[in-house]
Order: C-alpha cells, then sequence, then structure tokens
C-alpha cells in the first residue's frame, strides 16, 4: 500500500479514537460499544463510513472469541454496502469496505479497548488492538489470544466470567501444586482460587499463611468483605439466576464438591465509589446512610431523595461474576433511571403551574399549594415515583395527560375538580375499566385522601381507572363510593388484559410452586377469575382450593398445598429476583396469602410481550 492510500486509513482512526473519547467523557462508564467500517470507490476512492452504536449489549468473553465473533458475524453483514451510486464520480455498484475499528470501553481501569480489522478478499481479520487512556494516548496491544493475555496487557479482565474460568485453568495446571493464586479485577477487588477442604463451613476463618502472603501485596488495602462464590454451606443468597454453576464451566464441579474454593476479596468502598460514579455523570449525589448492619445509600437530584439497599446489590455483583461497575450499572441503573424520570416530573409542572407552589415533601412527594395569598391552601400531593412509575410524559402530549392528570387546566390556569367518567381514561381519555390495586398500609407516599380505599389487615385496596398504557388512582367524589367501584370493577373484568411476562416453576423442598411475574399481578389476590385465566395461560395444571401469595406488588406464587416458613422465605427470594430488575421502585414487601377456590369461570384477557 502506498503512502498516499494509507493516510485515509489514519484519519479514520484518529477521527474514530476522537469520536471514542467524546463519548466517554460524556458516558462514562455507561459507554458503549461501537463499530465503524471504512468504505471506499472503487473507481474513484471516495471514502464512505458506517457507524454502528450496540448500546444495551453486554459483551461476553473469552476475548478471543469475542474477536472471532467481530469478524463473522458484525463485519459479515457490514463487509459491502449497497449503495446505488457514489455519490463523488457516480460508479454504480456496491462499495466494498476496506477497514473496521471497533471500541469497548474498560471503566475498570479506565482504558477504552479498540479493535483495528481490516478485509482482504471479502474477508475480516484482526490487524491490531489498542488502548486509549483518558489522555487520548494510544498504545498498541498484541491482539490477546485469551483472556490471561487480555488481563497482562489491560489490568482488567474483558469478560470476568470468562476470567474466572481462566484464573481456575491456571491453579488446575498439572504443574501448579495446586499454589493459591489471586488476580485483581479492579481497584479494590481481587479474585483468587485455591485449594479446599470438603466440609469446612468456615472457609474464611481457616489459617491459610500463602493467601495473607499474597494479600499483603496489594498494599495498604482493607478488605472489608471475603466471598467464597458457589460454596456449598454458604448462606442462601437472596437470588437465584446468574450464579457460577452457570458460567463457571468445568471448575464448577470441584467447588461444589468443596475440593476447591473460588473466593472475591472487596473493598465496599469502591463498589460506592462505582455507584458514586455513575450517579455524578446524572447529577445524582449518592448518601451513605448510617452504616449499621442493613447499610443503604440515598440518592439525591433537585430535592428527591430515594433510599435503597446496599449490601444486596453488592453481593449480587460478587456472586453473579460482575464487576463493580458492571454491578452498579445493573443492578442501580434502573433506580437512577426512575429517579431521573421523576425529577423531570417536578420539572415539567413547575415550569407550566405559574404561580402555584410546586415542592418537594417527604422525600419523593410533590405538594401543590395556590398562589398568593391563598399559599397556605395545599391543592393536593402526588408521589412522584408512582407517576413515574409506569407513564411516559415525553413532548407535549405526555406533558398534557400530566397537567389533565393533576387536575389542572391550562386554559384556565386554574385546578377544576376532574371530569370523572368510569370508562374513561384519567389521562388519554382512551376507553378504560376499573381496576385494583393492593398496597402495604405503611408504603411512604401512599394518599389515603385522594383514593377510594378498603382496608384489609395490614393491606389496602384502592381502585384505579386503566386504559392500556397508563394507571391512576380514581379520586373520591359523589357517585364514585365504593359499593359503585366495585361494581363496575366486577363489570369490567371481562374486558381485563393481563401481561404475562415470565412463568418460572420453583422447586421447593415441600413440592412445586409457580411464580407468575406481571404489573400489578398481586391484585389478582382478589381477582380469582382473572387467576384462573393466568394459570389457564399459563398452562398450570392447578384446581380447586390453592394458596397464592402476593410478596411483590408484580408477581404472584401459586401452590397446591401451603407453603411453610422455609419455603416462603425461598419463593419470597424468587419474587424479589424476578421483580428487582423489571420494577425497581416497586420491591417494597407485600406480602400477602390467601386461599382461593379456582372453581369459578375464567374472566379477562392474558397476553405475553410480543
Ligand atoms: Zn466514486
Ligand atoms: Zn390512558
Amino acid at each position: 500500500m502506498s503512502e498516499a492510500e494509507q493516510s485515509p486509513v489514519d484519519d479514520f482512526r484518529q477521527a474514530f479514537c476522537r469520536a471514542r473519547q467524546a463519548l466517554i467523557h460524556e458516558l462514562g462508564a455507561e459507554t458503549y460499544d461501537q463499530g465503524e467500517v471504512l468504505y471506499r470507490c472503487s473507481a474513484c476512492g471516495a471514502a464512505t463510513v458506517l457507524r454502528d452504536a450496540f448500546a444495551g449489549r453486554e459483551v461476553s468473553g473469552p476475548i478471543e472469541r469475542f474477536l472471532v465473533e467481530l469478524t463473522e458475524r458484525w463485519l459479515k453483514v457490514r463487509q459491502s454496502l449497497d449503495a446505488k451510486m457514489c455519490t463523488r464520480c457516480q460508479a454504480t455498484g456496491p462499495l466494498r469496505a476496506l477497514r473496521a475499528f471497533y471500541g469497548h470501553y474498560l471503566a475498570e481501569v479506565g482504558f477504552d479497548f479498540g479493535v483495528d480489522l481490516e478485509f482482504i478478499d471479502e474477508t475480516a481479520r484482526v490487524v491490531s488492538t489498542w488502548r486509549m487512556d483518558a489522555r487520548a494516548r494510544v498504545f498498541r496491544l498484541r491482539p490477546p489470544q485469551s483472556e490471561l493475555d487480555f488481563h497482562a496487557q489491560t489490568g482488567t479482565y474483558f469478560d470476568l466470567r470468562a476470567g474466572w474460568r481462566s484464573l481456575y485453568s491456571t491453579f488446575a495446571e498439572p504443574d501448579s501444586r495446586g499454589d493459591t493464586v489471586l488476580s485483581e479485577v479492579q481497584s479494590g477487588y481481587v479474585i483468587g482460587v485455591r485449594t479446599g477442604v470438603p466440609g469446612d463451613e468456615n472457609p474464611e476463618r481457616r489459617h491459610d499463611p500463602h493467601l495473607e502472603h499474597l494479600i499483603s501485596r496489594f498494599d495498604q488495602r482493607t478488605f472489608d468483605c471475603v466471598e467464597f462464590i458457589g460454596h456449598t454451606r454458604a448462606a442462601p443468597l437472596p437470588f437465584h439466576g446468574d450464579l457460577a454453576e452457570e458460567w463457571l464451566g468445568p471448575a464448577w464441579g470441584p467447588v461444589s464438591r468443596g475440593e476447591v474454593e473460588i473466593f472475591v476479596l472487596a473493598d465496599a468502598s469502591e463498589f460506592l465509589s462505582c455507584v458514586e460514579d455513575l450517579g455524578s455523570r446524572r447529577g445524582i449525589a449518592v448518601e451513605w446512610v448510617s452504616p449499621s448492619d442493613d447499610i443503604h445509600v440515598a440518592f439525591h437530584l433537585e430535592g428527591l431523595r430515594l433510599e435503597a439497599n446496599f449490601s444486596y446489590p453488592l453481593m449480587r455483583t460478587l456472586h453473579t461474576g460482575r464487576t463493580f461497575y458492571q454491578g452498579a450499572k445493573t443492578f442501580y441503573g434502573p433506580l437512577l433511571d426512575a429517579l431521573e424520570d421523576a425529577a423531570d416530573i417536578l420539572e415539567k409542572v413547575q415550569k407550566n403551574l405559574g404561580d402555584y407552589g410546586v415542592e418537594v415533601v417527604d422525600e419523593l412527594v410533590m405538594r401543590i399549594t395556590a398562589p398568593a395569598p391563598d399559599d397556605t391552601t395545599e391543592i393536593g400531593r402526588w408521589n412522584l415515583m408512582t407517576l413515574a412509575g409506569r407513564m411516559a410524559f415525553q413532548g407535549s402530549e405526555g406533558e398534557a395527560a400530566l397537567l389533565r392528570l393533576l387536575g389542572y387546566d391550562t386554559k384556565s390556569g386554574t385546578f377544576k375538580k376532574p371530569e370523572i367518567s368510569l370508562d374513561r381514561c384519567l389521562l388519554c381519555d382512551a376507553p378504560a375499566r376499573v381496576g385494583k390495586v393492593l398496597r402495604p398500609k405503611s408504603l411512604k407516599g401512599l394518599d389515603r385522601e385522594n383514593v377510594v380505599a378498603v382496608e384489609l389487615g395490614e393491606h389496602v385496596v384502592y381502585y384505579t381507572l386503566e386504559c392500556p398504557a397508563h394507571s391512576a388512582p380514581i379520586p373520591p367524589g359523589r357517585g364514585r363510593d365504593v359499593r359503585v367501584l366495585e361494581a363496575a370493577w366486577s363489570h369490567g373484568l371481562d374486558e381485563s388484559t393481563a401481561l404475562l411476562l415470565e412463568t418460572r416453576t420453583l422447586t421447593l423442598p415441600k413440592g412445586p410452586a409457580h411464580l407468575l411475574v406481571g404489573y400489578e399481578f398481586a391484585a389478582m389476590v382478589l381477582e380469582t377469575e382473572r387467576l384462573v385465566a393466568l394459570c389457564r395461560a399459563a398452562s398450570l395444571m392447578l384446581t380447586g382450593k390453592i394458596n397464592v401469595y402476593a410478596f411483590h406488588a408484580d408477581a404472584i406464587v401459586v401452590s397446591a398445598t401451603p407453603l411453610d416458613g422455609q419455603d416462603r422465605g425461598a419463593a419470597r427470594n424468587a419474587s424479589l429476583e424476578a421483580v428487582a430488575p423489571r420494577y425497581p421502585t416497586r420491591t417494597w414487601p407485600l406480602d400477602v396469602a390467601r386461599p382461593v377456590d379456582l372453581n369459578v369461570e375464567p374472566r379477562g384477557r392474558v397476553e405475553r410481550p410480543s
């Protein structure tokens, strides 16, 4: 290749690196993977660049397999571009791919990992790889031949789960004599493999001078957390999916028998730093709440405060083979999204309401008061997380729906008692039916004054209007007492639609139970006809008297036999596992149990996500 032909490739590479740097500057740990392909007109040499964004993709290794997949999957479909005509010389026919670059950000070490690929006879191959630091300095790397090679060149793993498998291979090599091996994943996160003692219930207490010597290499750091992964005697973990059994490969056999121990040494404050970093990019501050037994963090944004568990996401991060950054993104990302939505709603209301007072009370509740001189008169209170939960208030239409929900009339600039019709959505006026939702009495932000509710022990049931897109509580008023709403609810059951997101059979010591996941499924504890329709749609062989449990608002567990204490614990954990990623702000405990008789005719539709 002559000098004159090389320069467009160099320009292309430099432009790619600049674009990556800008994206990293903007998104930090949330930077997604990108790829670019350079095409060239065979007649005049004019260049065309095509960019692919891989938002939301979680890479999986090992790296050597990933590199092959780049050439075989991504570049297979990108090797030629069906341009009708070259824009410069008007030559016809497809453009040939010349070169491609791929970037993957390693937040754990602050490097962007880059891959340079070329096309020879329409087949792509890796030319070289590089890492780019925060100051955009590029260091060439040998194309990594293995996960360990990748670690040696970058200081972290491409895929931590593949890293675990590689570390075990090192430990199990014939000439390794079973010496303990340790490897750093990121600051404050070290993984290790050592010989186990089958039956040892407290491996963390076993005297191990060799391990202590190895740990001393990681300077003054305090590892306040030692977790044995997949250890048989470990306390039952409150989660089920993504555990070592699923990704450890050949190492799982000896680990599950206790012959080999794999463990993490972690510094919880480094995990907190990653969560803080994630928040700070979005303008969200993180507060560390009283380091007692059950540590919490609280997120602050524009006067809002959202508290969340800390130990649970940390444990889950370690036991599911995720780095601190991956764990922070997976387990706190949805909460940060919801908090941003809530702040967005608050801002929209403040912008539209002119002289009215709009303020945050009780951390997440929006309070609106009348303009001066009546500014002590309260118009109403709304829980922002509830508002943000299911509704999209994007664009001018969304803004109008939001104001209508609050009862604000934009023409007159006043709050009006909304015209409520029991067959129309309060937000968008689409046909709607009366529904029910179940809440714990103690739920923060539950506005008892503005709902029509029935108490059931420690719980309340209140009525809502449900359209396909919205769910909003029905405010009390003339012609809307419990008797009327109960009749309307019963009348509308055939029109109800349940979106069944997941069905899982739980193998419990006393027999099987079934977990069914979907928005507001807990209400079906009180809606036997809908429950029958749901059980049939899920092909569950249940009839007659059964037991139904709602541990959370958006999942139910059904079982032919009552669950005892231990089974309930396991079922509650499975429920939490299923709802937490889907409804992160709605994981408060509900804990309702009820025997029901399925011997009724099913009512309502059940759908599955398309
Ligand atoms: Zn051309
Ligand atoms: Zn609606």
